[in-house]
C-alpha cells in the first residue's frame, strides 16, 4: 500500500543479486562462503589503538567536510609516492564514507538527467544503480571473456552517443580480478579525449596487485583534468567496516562533491579517519603481508579450479577468480544455487554482474586456506557429478 509514496528512481532499482546468497547462506549450517567481497584479516592493530587513542583524546567532533586536513595531506603523499599522480590536499581531495558514497556524489555532481555513463560490464554491481539514482542512464558495454575481460577501443567508439558524459573502469576488477595494462588505460584515454568525457576511474584494489603494480587512471598522459580517481581504505588495510574511502580530482568536481556531502553527510567518521590517518603512516608492513597471503590463495585456488576442469585464468589483482562453469551446462544461477545446497559452498552467479558474466561464477579467495581447500575439495566432488 505505502509502495504508492515510493519515487520512480528507487523503484527502477533492483536489490543486489549477492545479497540473496548471503542470506540462504546464513539460514544453513557448515557452509564455506567464498561470497562475500571483503578482506577476512581484522583490521591491523596500530590502526584500531590510532582510533581508539583518538577517542581518549576527545576528538570526538565533526572534522572538515572534506574530512582531516593532515589525512588528505596523507592521501596526497601517498597517492604520490605510490601512483604517481599529485593532489592538492586543500582542494583536489575529498574524505567519503567509503568508496561507495565516492561514486554517489561523483556521479550526482556530473550526470544531468538523461545524461549517459558507460559501464564495462562484468562490473560492481552498485554502477548501474547509482548512475540511476544520480539521474542518469546506464550504457553497458560487455567486455568479453575470449579478450580477458578487457573492453576494446572499438566497443567503447560503438557505446558512445552525443549523451555520453563518463566512463565508469575498475581496475583491478571485481569481480574478474583483471588488471588493465598501460597501454590497454591509453588506448581507453584516446577514446577518452577524442569525445572529451569523464573518467570515474574505481582504483580501490590498486594496492592488491599480485604480478605487476597496478597503474592509475589518472596517471595517463591526457587524463589527470578529466579522471575522478576513487579508492578507500576497505580492501588494501582490511578496513571495510570503518567505511572509509576518498576521491580525488580536478578543482572544481571535488568542491561540487564537497557541497553534496556537506549537505547529506556532513563529514567522514571523525575516529575512522584517526585510524586511516594511522594506516597511511605506519600500514605498508600489514599491507605487504597480506598481499601476499592473497598472492599465494589465489595461486592455489586458480591451480584447483582448473584441475577440477573449470576453466580459470590467474587474475592479476583484487581477491576474486572468475572461473568459467560453461562445461556443466548449467546457468550460473543454478550452479550457485545447487552448490549451496548440494555442498555448502557459497559463490555468487556471475549473471549478477551484467550479461557478460553468464556461464562465470565469482569466487572470492579472501578466506584462510584452509577454508579454500575445504572449499576447492567440496567444489571439485560437485562438479565432477555434472561434467
Ligand atoms: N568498488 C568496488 C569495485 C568494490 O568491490 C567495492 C566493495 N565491494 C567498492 C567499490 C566499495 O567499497 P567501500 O567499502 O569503500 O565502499
Amino acid at each position: 500500500m505505502s509502495s504508492r509514496y515510493l519515487s520512480d528512481k528507487v523503484q527502477e532499482i533492483q536489490p543486489s543479486g549477492i545479497r540473496k546468497f548471503f542470506d540462504l547462506a546464513s539460514k544453513m549450517e557448515n557452509v564455506i562462503s567464498l561470497g562475500v567481497g571483503e578482506p577476512d584479516f581484522v583490521t591491523p592493530w596500530n590502526v584500531i589503538e590510532a582510533s581508539y587513542h583518538s577517542l581518549e583524546q576527545g576528538y570526538t567532533a565533526y572534522t572538515a567536510n572534506a574530512g582531516l586536513l593532515e589525512l588528505r595531506q596523507e592521501i596526497s603523499l601517498y597517492l604520490n609516492q605510490y601512483f604517481s599522480v599529485e593532489y592538492n590536499p586543500e582542494n583536489q581531495l575529498i574524505v567519503t564514507v567509503g568508496a561507495s558514497q565516492a561514486f554517489d556524489i561523483a556521479l550526482r555532481a556530473v550526470v544531468n538527467p538523461g545524461e549517459e555513463v558507460i559501464i564495462v560490464e562484468p562490473c560492481f554491481v552498485a554502477y548501474e544503480s547509482t548512475v540511476r539514482l544520480a539521474g542518469g542512464i546506464p550504457v553497458t558495454v560487455s567486455a568479453s571473456s575470449e579478450n580477458g575481460f578487457k573492453v576494446t577501443k572499438e566497443q567503447l567508439e560503438k557505446a558512445i552517443t552525443d549523451k555520453t558524459k563518463a566512463i565508469i573502469i575498475c581496475s583491478p576488477n571485481n569481480p574478474t580480478g583483471t588488471v588493465l595494462t598501460k597501454s590497454e588505460l591509453e588506448a581507453i584515454a584516446k577514446v577518452v579525449t577524442k569525445h572529451d568525457l569523464l573518467v570515474i576511474s574505481d582504483e580501490i584494489y590498486a594496492e592488491l596487485s599480485y604480478d605487476e603494480k597496478a597503474v592509475s587512471m589518472a596517471a595517463i598522459e591526457g587524463l589527470y583534468d578529466r579522471t575522478i580517481l576513487i579508492s578507500g581504505f576497505s580492501k588494501s588495510f582490511a578496513m571495510t567496516g570503518w567505511r572509509l574511502g576518498y576521491a580525488a580530482g580536478p578543482v572544481d568536481i571535488i568542491q561540487a562533491m564537497t557541497k553534496i556531502h556537506q549537505y547529506t553527510i556532513m563529514c567522514a567518521p571523525t575516529m575512522a579517519q584517526h585510524g586511516a590517518l594511522e594506516a597511511l603512516r605506519n600500514g605498508r608492513d600489514s599491507v605487504e603481508e597480506m598481499t601476499t597471503s592473497y598472492r599465494h590463495r589465489r595461486n592455489f585456488v586458480v591451480k584447483a579450479l582448473n584441475e577440477m576442469g573449470l576453466e580459470c585464468h590467474l587474475p592479476g589483482g583484487a581477491f576474486y577468480v572468475f572461473p568459467s562453469i560453461k562445461k556443466t551446462g548449467m546457468t550460473s544461477e543454478e550452479f550457485a544455487e545447487r552448490l549451496l545446497e548440494e555442498e555448502q559452498v557459497a559463490v555468487v552467479p556471475g549473471h549478477v554482474f551484467g550479461e557478460s558474466g553468464e556461464g562465470y561464477i565469482r569466487c572470492s579467495y579472501a578466506t584462510s586456506i584452509k577454508q579454500l581447500d575445504q572449499a576447492m575439495k567440496r567444489m571439485g566432488k560437485f562438479v565432477q557429478k555434472y561434467i
